[in-house]
């Protein structure tokens, strides 16, 4: 989007995890003043080969650049590790569009909070939470029956639990709609993404659990809805592309014309709803449960997911594993309070290892 729109954008900064070669060219494209690299061997490989441009290194080099004053700050790590540079774009003022849902479900009264005291917006970038942040627009929290999160179900969606013992980490990787990194994939595929995704939306919007429905939508056209209290409901509509809500969340409050092309109505046949199986896929119930449970249960729920979805990924556990690892660390993990950071941390750090050794025990 920044390249379509060249003249409009100036990059300020670039962060990465360790894809160098990538970042190497875009230092070349847009000139951004800082890089950060998370890990630190190929932060100094990048900063032999980009001799002009100061290479940071580390988690710590990533919440530098995030701090750097910028108009927006586009956070779209993955997972946890996305929790610091959130907090201290926010404590620099610059306005964040967050494309990283983790930080929220392991932290959201503590980022709105800073958000509200810094008086930085928080756009969404998750199309589910652009779309409602969309329809919202304009309207009086009051009146605010539900929100519904359309869910496209994932490459499962619709086949028997016990299909899934022997699937891959390939085929669960295979979006059928989104073109997404693969830990969201994964979570697509168990649910577990939807699950995330209604306790960033409670926090993101303010809504209590019981207002919030996910609705399976496999041709994920309709990206999510707002019912009223008179019994209206408003929906967003729009090509599946995340260069949509990407373009939004950075031009906001102001629209550009799209590059992507538009959506074709006479074209759309057949928009159907379904109501989510919480048997098929157990993680959605567990995020519901999470959220219902409240201190630090979202992150403790965040951290065995990520641990297990790591774990299939390298063929330590089958599929099906994956809730069985989140639903152990839950039983035994106890949540507290959501007093500091600390509090949020030590339990994601005792949630890791739980779930570790259950994995250990497994596998
Ligand atoms: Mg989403």
């Amino acid at each position: 989007m920044i390249r379509h729109y060249r003249d409009r954008f100036e990059v300020v900064s670039l962060g990465a995890h360790s894809n160098i070669a990538l970042l190497e060219a875009q230092i070349a494209e847009f000139h951004p003043r800082r890089v950060a690299v998370a890990k630190p061997d190929a932060a100094r490989e990048l900063a032999a080969r980009c001799a002009g441009t100061d290479v940071l290194s580390g988690h710590m080099g990533l919440e530098a650049i995030a701090a750097e004053p910028a108009d927006v700050a586009m956070c779209a790590m993955v997972g946890a590790a996305g929790l610091r540079p959130v907090l201290r774009a926010i404590e620099a003022g610059n306005r964040v569009a967050l494309a990283n849902k983790e930080p929220l479900v392991m932290a959201g009264p503590l980022i709105m909070a800073a958000a509200r005291e810094r008086n930085v917006h928080v756009t969404p970038v998750d199309s589910e939470h652009n779309a409602i942040f969309q329809c919202l627009h304009g309207h009086r929290p009051d009146d605010v029956h539900c929100i519904h999160l359309t869910a496209s179900g994932g490459p499962f969606y619709g086949r028997p639990r016990a299909d899934l013992a022997q699937v891959t980490p390939e085929q669960a990787a295979r979006h059928p709609r989104w073109d997404m990194g693969v830990k969201i994939s994964v979570d697509s595929a168990t649910l577990m993404n939807k699950g995330l995704e209604v306790i960033e939306a409670m926090w993101l919007f303010g809504m209590p659990l019981d207002r919030i429905r996910v609705v399976i939508h496999p041709q994920s056209i309709i990206h999510s809805l707002v019912e009223f209290t008179d019994g209206s409901i408003l929906a967003h509509l729009g090509l599946t592309d995340m260069k949509f809500p990407i373009l939004f969340a950075l031009t906001w409050p102001e629209r550009l014309e799209t590059p992507m092309g538009r959506l074709d109505l006479t074209r759309m046949h057949d928009l159907t709803f379904a109501a989510p199986d919480f048997t098929e896929f157990p993680c959605l119930q567990y995020a519901f449960d999470a959220a219902r449970t409240g201190g630090t249960a979202p992150a403790i729920l965040n951290a065995a997911n990520e641990v297990a979805v790591d774990a299939f990924c390298k063929g330590r556990i089958g599929f099906l594993q994956i809730s069985e690892v989140v639903r152990a660390t839950m039983e035994t993990c106890s949540s507290t309070s959501l007093a500091n950071l600390d509090a949020i941390l030590d339990a994601d750090r005792l949630a890791r290892d739980s779930a570790e050794k259950r994995i250990g025990h497994t596998a």
